[in-house]
Parts: structure tokens; C-alpha cells; sequence
């Protein structure tokens, strides 16, 4: 699982801190100090952790702590609460329109990153929350994409709507909203094209997508194995395109952590879902918490 590292730097810190009765001030920093160095071989942004070391160092230097009587525990309870804050405290849900009205999900991401595969995950996670969803084939370059989300789509017994390669995806994207209120789907999911860069075709194609179908939510997939590079490319389609969400994929094969830790101080946009393998039902939703818990140990 991902963090090993981090957790395990982290742990001796921890062990350290509690072993003390008293701490000096100078205990709490030469601390941080390795929590710094931990955190940024784990490739989180540095602007990221110097902002997180300083306000745990804040609040960790302040009376109540040093006086207390247990002053390594809550240096450690401050880590946890500000690792919290830093994924963004609380469980963002895709918002969803209600009753029948349609909800236009657009999925965008590099190529590679896992976006088809995490189409057809997010459209089994609508599906068990009763919602009837419509899978769009919208990535006309690659005649493969198209094969690939029909495979996962039958897997998931979710239809999946498709005009082949010869259509412009803005049209197929148009199709697929008529097509859903003719035939009672209540949420279409739009798999888009996506390149080995960021590039303005890609970008502007997204935004022709955007206009055209009055997309009700743009989520973004990223690797979270390439780390920053991740957060970078977060940032360009937030700018170029405007995102709402980011799904962090191939959590299971990373073992920094720097993305899932840096993504919603950079951006500012929530973590929805986590993909924790290439099976279909590897998706798990994003809880803060529970992800500061994994890393804290
Ligand atoms: P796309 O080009 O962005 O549409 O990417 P694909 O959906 O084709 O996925 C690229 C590769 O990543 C495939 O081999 C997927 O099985 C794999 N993949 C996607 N999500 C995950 C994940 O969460 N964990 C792992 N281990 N592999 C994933």
C-alpha cells in the first residue's frame, strides 16, 4: 500500500516524541524537522509543507501543548488534525441533480492516467446508488478507447452510448444527452479523449464539450504514481477547463503519497475517489480522515 515510507518515518518520530515526559521547544522543532524531511521525500509540493510545518509548529509550541501533560501526544494529535486539513477535512460527493433531471459528468484526464477504466468505476458506484447511468464513448482518436469502454461497460451492466470514430465528440456528447431523456437515463458520463500532454486541442475540446451539453460536473483522473507532475497537471485543466473534482488512480502502486497529499492545498479541489487497482470495483471514495489515519499509522 502507498505511504509506506512516510508511515514508517513518521512512526519513529512519533515513538520519539512519546517517549518524552517534557518537551523543550527545541524537541518539538528538531521533530517537525523530520516530519519536514519525510513529507518532502514523499514528494509532497514543498510550498505544501512548509505551510503544514509551520502551522503545526504554531500550535504545537503554544502553552496548552507544552504545559500539558502529555505534550508528545498532542504535537501528534496537531500532525493529524492538520493532515486532515490539508486533504480537505470532509468527503466530497459527485453532486448529483435530482429526480430525473439529467447529470452530465464529464471525465478528462491524460492519457494513461486510468480515465476509461475509472468511467466505467465511477458509472458501478452511480448504478448502487440507484441512479440509472449512461457510459459516452467521446474519445473518437482512439478507436480502442471506444472497445475498451464497451468491454467495462458490459461488465457493469451499464449501456454505452457510442457513434464510433467518424462523429465530432461535441456531437456525440449532444447525442447521448437526447438519448438519455428519450430513454429514461438519469446521469451521463462522459469519457473524453485525452493526450500524452496537456495541449490546446485537448483543452479546447473540452471547453466545445463543456458549452455545448451544460456539463454538471468535470472530473479530472490523474496517476497519482507521477506525483507532482499530477498536481501540475490538476492545476492546467483547472485553469484551462475548470475542474470540480480529482480522482487520484494507482494509489495501490504508490509509494510516496506526495500527490494524494499535495492535490487540494495546490488546487483547491477535492480528492472524490481513489482507485486502488485495475478491477472494476477498485474504487474507493475519499475520506481525509481515514487516509491521515493510514499514513499516520
Ligand atoms: P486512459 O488512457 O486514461 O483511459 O487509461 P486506462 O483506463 O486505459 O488505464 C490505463 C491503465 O491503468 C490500465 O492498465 C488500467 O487497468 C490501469 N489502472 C487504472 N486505474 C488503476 C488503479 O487504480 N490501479 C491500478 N493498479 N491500475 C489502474
Amino acid at each position: 500500500m502507498a505511504f509506506d515510507n512516510l508511515s514508517e518515518k513518521l512512526q519513529n518520530v512519533f515513538k520519539n516524541l512519546r517517549s518524552k515526559g517534557r518537551l523543550t521547544e527545541d524537541d518539538v522543532k528538531s521533530a517537525l524537522k523530520e516530519v519536514k524531511l519525510a513529507l518532502l521525500e514523499a514528494d509532497v509540493n514543498f510550498k505544501v509543507v512548509k505551510q503544514f510545518i509551520k502551522t503545526v509548529q504554531e500550535r504545537a509550541i503554544g502553552q496548552d501543548v507544552m504545559n500539558g501533560l502529555n505534550p508528545g501526544q498532542m504535537v501528534i494529535k496537531i500532525v493529524n488534525e492538520e493532515m486532515i486539513a490539508l486533504m480537505g477535512s470532509e468527503t466530497t460527493e459527485i453532486a448529483l441533480k435530482s429526480g430525473n433531471e439529467i447529470t452530465v459528468i464529464m471525465m478528462a484526464g491524460l492519457q494513461g492516467a486510468g480515465k476509461t477504466t475509472t468511467t466505467a468505476k465511477i458509472a458501478g458506484k452511480l448504478k448502487q446508488k440507484g441512479r440509472n447511468p449512461l457510459l459516452t464513448a467521446c474519445d473518437v482518436y482512439r478507436p480502442a478507447a471506444i472497445e475498451q469502454l464497451k468491454i467495462n461497460g458490459e461488465k457493469q451492466g451499464v449501456e454505452v452510448f457510442s457513434m464510433g470514430d467518424k462523429n465530432k465528440p461535441v456531437d456525440i456528447a449532444k447525442a447521448a444527452v437526447e438519448h438519455a431523456q428519450k430513454n429514461g437515463f438519469n446521469v451521463v458520463i462522459l469519457d473524453t479523449a485525452g493526450r500524452l500532454h496537456v495541449d490546446e486541442e485537448m483543452m479546447d475540446e473540452l471547453v466545445a464539450i463543456k458549452n455545448a451539453v451544460d456539463v454538471t460536473q468535470t472530473i479530472l483522473v490523474v496517476d497519482a504514481m507521477t506525483g507532482q507532475d499530477a498536481v501540475n497537471v490538476a492545476g492546467m485543466f483547472d485553469e484551462k477547463i475548470g475542474i470540480d473534482g480529482v480522482i487520484l488512480t494507482k494509489l495501490d502502486g504508490d509509494t510516496r503519497g506526495g500527490a494524494a497529499l499535495s492535490i487540494r492545498a495546490v488546487t483547491g479541489k477535492p480528492i472524490l475517489y481513489i482507485g486502488m487497482g485495475e478491477k472494476l470495483s477498485d474504487l474507493e471514495q475519499f475520506y481525509p480522515d481515514r487516509m491521515a489515519s493510514r499514513i499516520l499509522g
